[in-house]
């Protein structure tokens, strides 16, 4: 089987431009080429080491925990060098009770804890450890001093998988979508092209680094940096939480190719400094995750007249992104929402109705994603893959599919429209949430007798988060107190993103004549915001 392309060239820039960053933090973390290959070789020597040694399955996934720093990025070298695929758990947006749940699912994995783990987070309801072994920092560093590297032969490559990145599930419990060295291989050269970019190009950039690694957008800026020999900025999370460091960080950053979710530009243009002045060397946006509206295009495109602004679509199951388009100054000013562009080479795209046949040019149907990038499928869930994922045959060579549950529609050009959702998925900031994996936690809250989660949408998208929630018997406190104490008891098990910002308690749920919840009846669109509105800091994920 071929070696993994992506990790042949970060050794060929690691070899070349030993001294070349590879990785900056805002917080002043920074890691050259040279490092970061033998940091990573250390680390994936002693895992293929101990692993041998336990008897442990070969390719068994490794949990990483941690955050935007050298040492994470090198373990997740480290994991793909030691044929290992990594799960990313970053510790600013997976709570605990999160990573116990992808540790179950992972059935006593391995785990990097680049960064403190809370005891909580790997012992069962017994108390029985969750996790085979558990590296801390001090045991990561050490490692990554070893001289030791790995055999080039164990490096993962063609259908062995990537890396795991857990989602939102509709039950409740994290879906793990499997991504393979392949997919990641066939992303990386359309992936660099609409960054206005070649494969090992050998003009270092700097990329902007802003969704947290456990979700799929920060594979753009990953692959996108490290094949082209530039270097990640990483935005940390200390730097997101306030706007000021945030933008003197961007003034400061050199970054040239920025990677983010619509939102988290959004939050940065509601600051008028936020323009060409403060970050010259921006040739291209790239966004994906989310709808890019028109006026988000446009105030760029005024803002950063010599930049090009990308809309780029796709969910993590086929990964990161399977569809691009550059937004022309025309198309931000047409009266018509964005395209989410056209299918990469190696993609198609169809639209289809109930029964799966293809719809007309220019009718609505759900999208199906056809082609090499499309993930194998759930981890450890035959069932849900086998509804969602399936195969075909393309240009010839059998490809997989992938049913997105998205809605679209297919224009004369080729170009995809994206227009919602058929279920209950949303996009908040650009987290993917399940308005199910919600309820389900808000279920288990003792008291709780029924709950429906709505997304209260401003400017057709997602805004907030609202739970109506029917309480056993008498309410114990205020509405006020229990919503607090409601909220307290999620965050123990969801991430932040998660949380309804508001609990509203019913004495009964609205039903449809047919007996289901009626989320119309629930559902809030708030007032346009008004031109000089905000969004709070820290937004935006894949
Ligand atoms: P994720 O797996 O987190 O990347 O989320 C994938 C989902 O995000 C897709 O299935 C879409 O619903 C949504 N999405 C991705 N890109 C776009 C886009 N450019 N415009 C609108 N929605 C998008």
């Amino acid at each position: 089987m071929d070696a993994m392309e992506f990790l042949d060239l970060v050794e060929r820039h690691a070899r070349e431009h030993p001294e070349a960053e590879a990785l900056v933090t805002s917080d002043g973390a920074r890691m050259g080429y040279g490092e970061l290959w033998s940091a990573s070789g250390g680390v994936a020597a002693l895992l293929a080491r101990e692993a041998a040694r336990d008897g442990r399955p070969a390719h068994e996934p490794v949990m990483v925990y941690g955050h935007k720093s050298p040492l994470m990025l090198a373990c997740l070298l480290a994991c793909l060098r030691s044929g290992r695929p990594y799960v990313p758990c970053d510790c600013h947006s997976v709570p605990p009770a999160r990573v116990r749940a992808i540790a179950a699912q992972l059935g006593s994995p391995v785990l990097l804890a680049v960064e403190p783990l809370p005891p909580e987070a790997l012992a069962d309801g017994e108390g029985r450890a969750l996790a085979a072994d558990v590296w801390d920092a001090e045991k990561v560093a050490r490692a990554a001093a070893l001289s030791e590297r790995p055999d080039a032969g164990l490096a993962v490559s063609g259908d062995e998988l990537a890396y795991v990145l857990f989602t939102s599930g509709s039950t409740g419990a994290p879906k793990g979508v499997e991504v393979t060295a392949a997919c990641v291989d066939r992303f990386m050269p359309w992936c660099v092209s609409i960054m206005g970019l070649g494969v090992a190009a050998g003009a270092p950039r700097r990329f902007l680094d802003q969704a947290p690694f456990s979700f799929d957008l920060s594979v753009f800026e990953l692959v996108g940096a490290l094949a082209t020999g530039g270097a990640l900025f990483s935005l940390t999370h200390a730097t997101q939480s306030s706007m000021r460091d945030q933008l003197a960080a961007l003034d400061a950053s050199g970054v040239y190719v920025w990677v983010s979710t619509p939102s988290f530009a959004e939050m940065c243009l509601a600051d008028p400094s936020f323009s060409a002045s403060l970050m010259p060397r921006v040739e291209t946006f790239l966004f994906c995750g989310e709808t890019l509206t028109n006026a988000c295009a446009r105030r760029l495109q005024e803002r950063f007249p010599a930049a090009r602004v990308v809309n780029s679509y796709g969910p993590t199951e086929s990964t990161v992104a399977v569809s691009a388009v550059e937004v022309t100054p025309a198309m931000a000013a047409a009266p018509d929402p964005l395209p989410v562009g056209a299918p990469r080479p190696g993609t198609r795209i169809r639209v289809v109705d109930e029964r799966g046949a293809d719809v007309a040019t220019g009718a609505l149907g759900e999208v199906v994603i056809e082609g090499d990038t499309v993930a194998l499928g759930y981890l450890g869930q035959p069932a849900l893959t086998a509804a969602r994922f399936g195969s075909a045959t393309l240009g010839g060579r059998p490809v997989r599919t992938y049913r997105t549950g998205d809605e679209g529609w297919l224009d004369e050009g080729g170009m995809l429209h994206y227009h919602g959702r058929i279920d209950l998925q949303v996009k908040l900031n650009g987290y993917r949430i399940e308005l199910g994996d919600v309820e389900s936690h808000l279920a288990q809250v003792p008291g709780v007798k029924a709950a429906a989660v709505v997304a209260a949408t401003r400017d057709g998208r997602a805004d907030h988060l609202v739970a109506h929630v029917v309480w056993e018997g008498e309410r114990p406190s205020s509405d006020f107190e229990l919503a607090r104490d409601v909220k307290a008891r999620l965050r123990s098990s969801l991430p932040h993103y998660m949380i309804p910002r508001r609990i509203v308690f019913d004495d009964a749920l609205p039903v449809t004549p047919n007996g289901k919840v009626d989320r119309h009846a629930l559902a809030e669109e708030l007032p346009r915001r008004g031109a000089r509105g905000r969004r709070g800091v820290g937004g935006g994920a894949a």
